[in-house]
């Protein structure tokens, strides 16, 4: 079968928890059409992973944009990246507050090309001069954001894998380019500052012509694992995505005790993903194909079966 435009959406790894399923993997699959809808007109795969990540930050059932977790302050501090795999452009922002989407920060310093991350309040002295302001914090904060943070700070301290819900995409377009995003407000009951592996390049985006990737996890670890780019890597050797994923997981784990789990697409097309939490959010499309597949994934390879789905 030949190659054709795709698109992989994750909506983060951790615990969740059943009645968050059907919201979630409507998230997704709403996302999964945002990105296939630019896919379809002919749209570059970096432009589909922008729209797709979007539709997830506006979603409140997701840790990003609106329903972000909150930090020990109690606000919002996001984290966001986009990487082109043509290019090698990179375009991220760290521990922003008051953004809505933030992966049009992301966007916009990609897009600018004088640097490649800002963080905190500089992202809004720059963004300043498109025009763009930051929104009301309380636009953000959702019910459930309020009563996890409850729960951390009754604990002092915040729960990795129970607060799954960063976002992200890649995709491959019609000419073949491969791109990855990701958006996320963190670990919950974060400390102020804290920047996690999202807005990290090769830590939880990274793309390059040979295949793009998006994880999510325990920051900490991508990061020192760089699993994103490990990732990418297995690819560029002549892995196939599933394979790719599989092994970046691995790495994740034997290297830092792992945490996490990741989405990727390879230069053939092939769609992989994988992780070694409880549960991942996920959605996949493919250009022409009227199915778009959503599910919670367990544990383990996520199968990606559009011939098997009904
Ligand atoms: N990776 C994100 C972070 O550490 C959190 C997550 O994916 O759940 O900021």
């Amino acid at each position: 079968m030949g190659r054709r435009p795709a698109i992989l959406v994750h909506g983060g790894a951790g615990q969740w928890r059943e009645r968050y399923h059907d919201a979630a993997r409507a998230g997704c699959a709403a996302a999964v059409r945002a990105g296939l809808a630019v896919l379809e007109a002919g749209g570059a795969a970096l432009d589909a992973v922008v729209a797709a990540v979007r539709a997830l930050e506006d979603d409140p059932v997701f840790n990003a944009g609106v329903g972000a977790v909150l930090n020990r302050r109690g606000e919002v501090e996001a984290d966001a990246a986009v990487m082109d795999g043509v290019t090698l452009g990179f375009g991220a922002v760290a521990a922003v507050r008051n953004a809505r989407q933030p992966i049009d920060l992301a966007r916009a310093v990609l897009d600018d090309g004088e640097h490649v991350l800002l963080c905190g309040d500089g992202v809004w002295e720059f963004v300043r001069e498109r025009g763009w302001r930051p929104c009301d914090p309380a636009e953000l904060i959702t019910e459930r954001a309020r009563e996890r943070f409850e729960q951390a700070r009754a604990r002092n301290r915040g729960d990795v894998a129970a607060d799954p819900g960063t976002v992200g995409a890649v995709a491959i377009d019609e000419a073949g380019r491969v791109a990855a995003a990701t958006s996320t407000g963190g670990m919950s009951y974060k400390r102020p500052g804290r920047i996690g592996d999202t807005p990290l390049c090769g830590a939880g985006t990274y793309a390059t012509p040979l295949g793009a990737a998006s994880g999510t996890g325990h920051g900490e670890r991508f990061i020192r694992a760089l699993t994103a780019r490990r990732c990418v890597e297995f690819m560029g050797q002549g892995m196939a995505a599933p394979d790719a994923a599989h092994g970046a997981i691995a790495a994740l784990r034997a290297d830092t005790g792992g945490g996490g789990g990741i989405v990727c697409v390879d230069a053939d097309g092939r769609l992989g993903a994988a992780l070694d939490t409880d549960a991942m959010a996920w959605g996949a499309g493919r250009a022409g194909d009227p199915r778009v597949l959503a599910a919670i994934a367990p544990r383990g390879r996520v199968a990606i079966d559009f011939d098997g789905a009904g």
